[in-house]
């Protein structure tokens, strides 16, 4: 982990699009006669698979069928998701297509139902129905948490305004930061508040002095900075989560810190700074955010070679802007924890966002059944059991740190049992003393093994409620170098 300053590096997105439904601009002769078309999937999704669904949050249904390979043919989709129902036509090309629906925002804690149909519409007919549909439920979750990011442009001159067309620029940044923090936080859209001022705030030049005469950074000043900044931003929002200082291009080699683009001061909460660039990293304030919300980095320069990247291997989906988001081996799908890097996509893993919904649903939140939303690898807990400043989510221990699992219960029964299972790579190596579980809401957290008990390895961690497997979690235990 970097200590004071940790360097972001700009990216540049450039995202895998993989349109479903194609529709062929020339039209191929669609079939006629006998096909037979069979749904293989339906999955209602928020961003993540497999997830439960948040209430007020953009959802999409997504249908995969199966066709002969190399057909054509016109169909109507048909979904009913609790008691209302969407159609859409779609052309579809075998062997495998997928489908998507948006689906109006779910209101109500209950358990949600969906179900689709296809069936051809043109001159094919499908002799085997039998296949045709499928059936979904999923549960619902109620967050109760409100995040709001405040954009302040800082030291633009109006030489710079101008050559860089801030007024459009600007704007684009904040909107895409704002964007991509909305679509991966588990949250409702209303629950993400985006705001900025079009004034910038102007810097006294000793603030500006990031560094003394000999180049050696100015601890003192940047403090003075970053205290102004936090307090510069909340003049404008008294309520902000984060202040992002947004500096012009060049920012920081004129101010004596060649090399960085942007940066964080683990003694000033809640305000960083970014250097605006144009092709901005829209990860910035999911990635800062992130850390207000204890995260732990998931980058990893300590050992060799270095991890800059944790990959995201479930297919995902942005459902605000209709992407599939892949793993490949050309362009990796990172989560945002990750360092950024030009050649890499970004996300959210299932790990993060099932960690972060925890922390926004379990304090006052509801859900439709008992559910455990988390079960999160950390080396410290907090008195109610959550993980610890920046250590929530580590994906390597070394070997002098404790090994805590944190797991989010939501709506629980009283009485109910939670068990942990620890495996050694997939041999079974010891159950921990199980927890009786109190009605409603809270952090169990579970000492899996302390200091200096594990070997290097890597280990499973399986979570059982009620003698039901709910949630799995993988760390490794492997020393610095
Ligand atoms: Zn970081």
């Amino acid at each position: 982990m970097l200590k004071n300053i940790a360097p972001i590096v700009f990216l540049m997105l450039a995202f895998t699009w993989n349109p479903d439904a194609p529709v062929a601009s020339a039209r191929r002769a669609t079939a006629e006669g006998a096909v037979d078309l069979a749904v293989r999937n339906l999955e209602l999704t928020q961003g993540v698979p497999g997830e439960p669904l948040i209430l007020g949050k953009l959802t999409v249904a997504r249908v995969q069928i199966d066709l002969p390979p190399a057909t054509n043919l016109d169909a109507q989709i048909r979904l009913e998701v609790d008691g209302k129902t969407y159609e859409r036509a779609a052309n579809l090309v075998g062997p495998t297509v997928t489908v998507t629906l948006k689906i109006d925002a779910l209101r109500e804690i209950k358990p949600i139902t969906a179900t689709v149909s296809v069936t051809p519409t043109g001159q094919a007919t499908d002799p085997n129905l039998s296949d045709n549909s499928k059936t979904v439920t999923y549960q619902t979750v109620r967050t109760t948490e409100r995040v709001v990011v405040f954009f302040l442009p800082v030291d633009w001159t109006p030489e710079e305004r101008s050559k860089y067309d801030y007024n459009n620029a600007f704007k684009q940044h904040v909107q895409e930061a704002g964007d991509f923090l909305m679509s991966t936080y588990p949250l409702p859209a209303d629950r993400v508040i985006v705001d900025y001022t079009m004034t910038p705030h102007m810097l006294s030049s000793f603030e500006q002095t990031l560094a003394d005469s000999q180049g050696k950074f100015n601890m003192r000043n940047a403090l003075a900075l970053y205290a102004n900044l936090s307090f510069a931003g909340r003049r404008y929002r008294p309520d902000a989560t984060m202040v992002v200082g947004v500096l012009p291009p060049g920012w920081f080699r004129a101010h004596g810190q060649p090399g960085t683009l942007g940066f964080t001061l683990s003694d000033v909460k809640g305000i960083v700074t970014g250097q605006y660039g144009a092709n901005l990293p829209p990860i910035i304030a999911a990635h800062e955010i992130g850390h207000l919300y204890s995260l732990d980095e998931d980058y990893d320069f300590a050992i060799k070679p270095s991890r800059p990247c944790v990959a995201i291997f479930l297919p995902s989906y942005w459902a605000e802007h209709e992407l599939e988001l892949i793993d490949t081996s050309t362009k990796r799908l990172c989560t945002f924890m990750s360092a950024a890097s030009s050649q890499d996509n970004y996300w959210v893993d299932q790990r993060i966002y099932e960690y972060l919904l925890g922390k926004f649903a379990l304090n006052g939140g509801a859900a439709s059944a008992p559910l455990v939303l988390a079960a999160t690898m950390t080396w410290r807990v907090e008195a109610d059991g959550s993980p610890g400043k920046t250590s929530a989510n580590v994906r390597r221990f070394e070997p002098s740190q404790p090994v805590y699992v944190s797991v989010a219960g939501i709506a629980l029964q009283a009485g109910s049992t939670l068990e942990v299972k620890l495996y050694r790579g997939n041999a079974f190596l010891r159950a921990l003393a199980p927890q009786t579980t109190t009605a409603g809401n809270r952090w169990y957290p579970f000492l899996i093994a302390g200091t200096h008990s594990l070997a290097e390895d890597v280990y499973r961690v399986d979570i059982y409620l009620d003698g039901q497997l709910v949630k799995s979690n993988q760390i490794e235990v492997k020393a610095s170098q």
